[in-house]
């Protein structure tokens, strides 16, 4: 078992808002404002930052990366919509899903709406984008940042996703679907305590996960589909993903790892530390379950 660094150690991440503006902007403006840019990371040493340095991220292009210590919570930046403070593990299901512009695509379990709001920046704002969650409050909360992100391709509902009709015709160009469901959120290194994991708790969201991927893959015109958690446990990933693959031999699973060289066992859990949402303290996790927790970032596609 390797330890990931605390949360101390966590690089903090910015996801540029390309509706607002763009990264060149972005970092002249931190520029100006006193934020020492490194450029390009190249190495994963590179995203060890002090003070008040910042790279643009190994992968992610409207990615920058900062300090653990930095915080952007009353910068004039975030709040006018032009970054949006989202880990890496949170851009990653809309950057894999990639819907192009103009095309119509569901965030089925929406709020609050990080993921919405850079699939509408995927998307540039053209075409449609409906977004459903069952939480009223949470989707109220969505609203305020899609118009504080200068989202407008939206279409938010509050609905049970699992009710929603795939034969309706204003979902019949649906091709596009990213699922995020509810999990345990086991993979968030705030949560320390995740080697006592209730199992009746664990079948019973891995059963709602499974029915959620069984739905989704009923809109009639559907191309790919992104199914992701900030779980850690099996469970909720491999064997949801197997359980929907057995039952809809239709659909093929592409590997979305993002080519790394993974040096040591460390190097691999700090990447996989902005996979993950993660802030504050720290847990443990092996380098293999790591490695296959990434890859449950899986989507599938119609072959
Ligand atoms: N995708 C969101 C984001 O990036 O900001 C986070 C989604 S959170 C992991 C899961 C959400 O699913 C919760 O907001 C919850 O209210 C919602 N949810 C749970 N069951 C649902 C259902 N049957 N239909 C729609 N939303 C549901």
């Amino acid at each position: 078992e390797a330890q990931l660094p605390s949360g101390e150690q966590l690089p903090r991440y910015v996801r540029v808002n390309t509706l607002k503006t763009t990264v060149e902007d972005v970092v002249d403006y931190l520029k100006r404002d006193g934020y020492t840019y490194q450029g390009q990371a190249v190495r994963l040493d590179d995203l060890t930052l002090k003070g008040k340095s910042f790279v643009k991220d190994l992968f992610l292009p409207e990615l920058l990366v900062f300090s653990s210590k930095t915080d952007f919570h009353d910068h004039f930046l975030y709040k006018a919509g032009h970054i949006i403070l989202q880990d890496k593990a949170s851009c990653l299901p809309a950057y894999l899903l990639k819907p192009p512009s103009g095309s119509h695509v569901i965030d089925a379990c929406a709020a609050p709406g990080n993921k919405t709001s850079h699939l509408a920046a995927i998307m540039k704002n053209k075409g449609k984008l409906f977004a459903f969650d069952l939480d009223a409050k949470r989707l109220a909360t969505m609203s305020t940042l899609l118009l504080r992100a200068g989202v407008t391709c939206q279409q938010l509902a509050h609905q049970d996703f699992l009710k929603v009709n795939p034969d309706s015709p204003q979902y019949k160009d649906v091709e596009y679907v990213l699922l995020d469901p509810s999990c345990s959120g086991s993979g968030m290194v705030c949560l320390q305590d995740r080697s006592s994991a209730d199992q009746t708790r664990l079948a019973s969201l891995a059963a709602f996960q499974l029915r959620c991927l069984n739905h989704a893959v009923r809109f009639p015109r559907l191309k790919r589909l992104v199914y992701s958690t900030c779980s850690i446990h099996s469970q909720e990933n491999e064997e949801v993903i197997t359980a929907f693959l057995q039952q809809n031999s239709s659909f093929r699973r592409m590997s979305t790892v993002p080519k790394v060289t993974l040096a040591g066992g460390l190097e691999v859990c700090r990447i996989l530390n902005g996979m993950w949402q993660v802030s504050g303290a720290h847990g443990t996790v092996s380098t293999t379950r790591a490695v296959e927790a990434m890859q449950t970032y899986a989507d599938a596609g119609l072959t």
